[in-house]
């Protein structure tokens, strides 16, 4: 009989509770505790207000970056010929 893994729930398992990822999962927990592989889950894969905070800031600037280079371009395609002629001289 087929079963879905009791952690993840994505694995078919058949004769044990647990995928051999979650396994592993497992074993750490029995090394570090529950409480420890939670506390460095949150550390680690969770964000804080501050956290995201920074990540929007990272985000943003990296957006208005590339929507410069965007204009940049779109100037340098529409500039007429005649300025590029006069660059070239310059
Ligand atoms: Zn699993």
């Amino acid at each position: 009989m087929v079963f879905s893994c009791y952690l993840c729930e994505k694995e078919s398992v058949y004769t044990t509770w647990f995928c051999d990822d979650c396994r592993k999962v497992k074993h750490i927990m029995n090394c570090y505790g529950k409480e420890g592989v939670l506390s460095i889950l949150n550390k680690t894969c969770l964000r804080d207000n501050k956290q995201v905070g920074y990540k929007i800031d990272t985000i943003i600037k990296s957006n208005a970056l590339k929507k410069i280079e965007e204009t940049k371009k779109e100037i340098e395609k529409n500039e007429p010929m005649v300025l590029r002629k006069k660059k070239l001289q310059n």
